[in-house]
């Protein structure tokens, strides 16, 4: 196969899954809400695949969803946006970054990369023939400094790819680290994909701030978001990309060969769902919040140090001393796998999220579960710790 392909294994996602189904494990790994999602967009869906929305749309998307993509982007950020020229609907978030980055990215461009990452940039940035430039965060706040920046941007740099709030680490940027970020942006011309799928999905009081809104960011900066997670419905893959029409024009022509175009009938559901009124986004985010910190509570009382975490569907907790008193002595992978065989609970380990300088002691839980679900979690890793 293909070289840069073939030196990947299968997505630690896929791995942990399918690791947790076999030991009939509790799985707190793979970020996905485990409730039906909001009826009313089910019902839109299942209504609009009745009425016969299901032939191609246009390569862009249907209308309806990008005329509610502009009106969300204005509702929640002020954000101005021309609804023709400057949004684009993708099938999950994961073909939005593939088309941005295959679309911007010339072979010896350098691409500014935080770790902890997802896992689908480097190998799309890689085929595109990107050179990335990593700024390691460091736990337990997951910070970085204008050393680190200076470091990694350079003028062969295209972009920066940003995900706000961040998975693994539950990170939600400051407001002065976005500003240094924009700083260094504007002094070496750059651009930014801001992955943002977790946009509503930010406790504690705390409000997600576009890098798009920044000074001088507005027309540098292509936004990602995904229906997947603002309505807990994450196989629906509809993503959507935000940008300056300079920006999308090149983006769409890598989208007309990856997908061409998304299902209308989930199409015309999200338009439906993102005009739900303010309580709905209110609701999603504070029982997601609760659900954080009934988690957090229970790793805590069994012996997990839990790094604190403002918004994403995860907690990240280091192991370091519950598995020396377990008289463990593997790093997180290898907990991962044990956890998932001995106590019968899956999580990620977060060094999967690192190409260079991965913190060895740290795993991740996904707490978009029933309460019940995450209190059974919590009730066999007692038993076993
Ligand atoms: N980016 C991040 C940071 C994610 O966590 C996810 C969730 N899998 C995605 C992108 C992909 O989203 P989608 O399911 O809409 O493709
Ligand atoms: N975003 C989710 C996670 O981080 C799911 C990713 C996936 O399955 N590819 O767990």
């Amino acid at each position: 196969g293909n070289a840069i392909l073939s030196s990947y294994g299968t997505t630690i996602f896929e791995v942990m899954s399918r690791l947790s189904e076999e030991h009939g494990a509790i799985n707190l790994g793979q970020g996905f809400p485990d409730d039906r999602g909001p009826a009313d967009v089910l019902e839109a869906a299942s209504r609009a695949l009745l009425e016969g929305w299901n032939q191609y749309p246009s390569m862009m998307g249907t209308p309806e969803l990008r005329q509610a993509l502009a009106g969300h982007a204005k509702r929640f950020y002020g954000l101005d946006v021309d609804w023709k020229t400057e949004t684009m609907v993708t099938s999950g978030a994961t073909e939005a970054l593939t088309a941005c980055l295959l679309g911007l990215i010339d072979p010896g461009d350098e691409v500014v990369l935080f770790q902890p990452m997802y896992d689908s940039y480097l190998p799309i940035i890689r085929l595109a023939g990107g050179v990335p430039r990593y700024v390691s965060l460091k736990a337990p706040d997951w910070s970085f400094t204008r050393a680190d920046l200076e470091a990694a941007f350079s003028p062969k740099t295209k972009l920066v790819v940003i995900n706000d709030p961040l998975n693994p680490a539950a990170k939600v940027f400051s407001r002065g680290e976005l500003d240094l970020i924009a700083e260094f942006m504007l002094r070496f011309d750059t651009l930014a994909v801001c992955d943002e799928v977790y946009e509503h999905l930010v406790y504690d009081g705390r409000r997600h701030i576009p890098l798009m809104t920044l000074p001088g960011l507005r027309d540098r900066c292509l936004k990602i978001g995904s229906a997947g997670k603002t309505f807990s419905l994450t196989g629906w893959k509809v993503g959507y990309v935000t940008a300056a029409p300079h920006l999308l024009q090149p983006v769409a022509k890598a989208h007309q060969f990856l997908t061409f175009t998304t299902p209308p009938n989930l199409q015309a559901a999200v338009a439906y769902g993102l005009g739900k009124d303010e309580g709905y986004f209110a609701d999603l985010a504070n029982g997601l919040q609760a659900k954080r910190d009934r988690l957090s509570a229970g790793l805590r009382s069994v012996g997990f140090d839990v790094l604190p975490g403002a918004g994403t569907y995860f907690v990240v907790a280091d192991i370091a001393s519950l598995a020396a008193a377990a008289g463990f002595d593997g790093d997180d992978q290898e907990f991962c796998r044990w956890m998932t065989a001995e106590a019968g609970v899956t999580a990620i380990p977060v060094s999967a999220f690192f190409v260079e300088n991965a913190p060895q002691t740290c795993i991740r839980f996904c707490f978009s579960k029933k309460d019940q679900v995450l209190d059974e979690a919590i009730a066999r890793l007692r038993r076993r710790f």
